[in-house]
């Protein structure tokens, strides 16, 4: 069973190849500059690689070179897009229309482009992709939507509510969705796996850190409440994105600035976070080296993630009454000792106790980073959105049969 899974956004599209059978990646790669020129990167498993200058003025295209690719020329892996079963594809924003992963019609289609409103960067552009794979691909090849937002569906009013008046949350759906679904339900799964336990039993804080961060509490298997909101702006501080901020200092900020909306949302999501706080860059590497060799700024951008994610911890914790593992993952949590270190620092009144030594060791593999004594087990989980769509699109397909 072969599936191909799709992660477009406004200007690129990125895919992987799949064999379900042991669950292996075949191909992967990106099509980008989608809009103001294209450019396609592709590699294979076994190492061969292709690359090129295209033509890609809408989605469309980009899916035509990515079909040649992968049927013809030297980096090629199938003879034909009949060889592929199924088509999965992530999706930003179901909102609370979509709570699982579902089987693409028109009909969602359509849906899916209506709520553009509530993630103009991204659910047009999968609105789009999802039609360009429907005009290039064969009729009979199933296509599913695995969403972002599915997973936190599960949150109840008292965590999802904003204090807004209620009419705005009635008429313009504003409240806390939560992002990276497809990311903590793959890490809490496997880290249920990894402990050994049934997933419906633990009390679990999972913090996804990249570029993008959430943290998400995950109780029984379920999101009871997460950091992301309205939009993937909301909780701790991030690359260019700001976190949460008082809404007050927006509103007086715009006015400072004189800024629109849409200046004032470039402000937020481009500009702030680690690279606006440091003022050196919005990579973590980058941030790290600078507050090493002294730089004030940098340590501070640093500082205020590890204590962020601590009070989420530890905020979590509280919300779900009790507490069995913390797990990190996404660049970030996956790789960098310094922001798993900071944050589990001083933790040991919540019996959080990690073994520093192997947590300098430690990057992106499945480990165990608790001490024997630690009433909280802390573990590094690898994240791979792309399988649990495959997988999640396998079991639909087999559902449907
Ligand atoms: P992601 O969005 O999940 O790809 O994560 C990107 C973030 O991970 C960037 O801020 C990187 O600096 C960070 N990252 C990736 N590799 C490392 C590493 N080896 N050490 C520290 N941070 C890393």
């Amino acid at each position: 069973m072969i599936i191909l899974v799709v992660n477009a956004g406004s200007s690129s599209l990125k895919y992987q190849l799949l064999n379900m059978d042991d669950e292996s990646m075949i191909a992967k790669g990106n099509c980008d500059r989608i809009g103001i020129g294209g450019h396609i990167s592709h590699k294979t498993a076994d190492g061969r690689k292709f690359e090129a200058d295209c033509e890609f003025p809408t989605h469309t295209e980009a899916f035509e070179k990515l079909v040649e690719v992968l049927t013809t020329g030297d980096a090629s892996v199938i003879k034909s897009m009949n060889e592929i079963d199924a088509v999965g594809h992530r999706i930003v924003q179901g909102a609370e229309v979509f709570s699982k992963t579902v089987l693409v019609t028109d009909e969602v289609i359509d849906k899916i482009d209506e709520l553009r409103e509530l993630a103009p960067v991204h659910n047009h552009a999968h609105a789009l992709a999802l039609r360009a794979c429907k005009n290039v691909l064969p009729a009979n090849v199933p296509q599913a939507v695995v969403f972002d937002t599915a997973f936190h569906q599960t949150m109840p009013p008292k965590a999802y509510m904003f204090g807004l008046p209620y009419e705005d949350y009635e008429q313009y759906h504003v409240r806390k969705y939560g992002f990276h679904g497809t990311s903590h339900r793959f890490v809490s799964a496997a880290l249920a796996k990894a402990m050994n336990r049934p997933l419906e039993e633990l009390k679990i804080v999972s913090c996804h850190l990249g570029n993008g961060s959430s943290i998400t509490a995950v109780e029984n298997g379920k999101s009871v409440d997460t950091t992301m909101g309205f939009t993937p702006l909301d909780g701790v501080l991030m690359g260019t994105r700001c976190g949460a901020v008082d809404p007050s200092a927006i509103t007086f900020v715009m006015e400072k600035h004189g800024f629109t909306p849409s200046e004032m949302s470039e402000y937020m999501n481009k500009k702030s976070g680690f690279l606006g706080v440091s003022g050196v860059s919005s990579d973590n590497r980058d941030v790290n080296d600078a507050a090493v060799a002294g730089n004030k700024r940098a340590q501070l951008a640093a500082t205020m993630l590890t204590y962020q994610i601590k009070k989420y911890i530890g905020g979590f914790a509280a919300a779900m009454n009790g507490l069995d593992a913390v797990l990190f993952t996404g660049g970030i949590g996956e790789n960098s000792w310094e922001v798993r270190g900071g944050a589990c620092k001083d933790m040991d009144f919540l019996g959080i106790k990690i073994d520093d030594e192997l947590n300098r060791k430690t990057r992106g593999t499945l480990t165990k980073l608790s001490l024997p004594d630690s009433k909280v087990e802390v573990w590094v989980v690898p994240t791979n959105e792309e399988l649990l769509i495959a997988r999640d699109t396998l079991a639909l397909i087999n559902q449907n049969k």
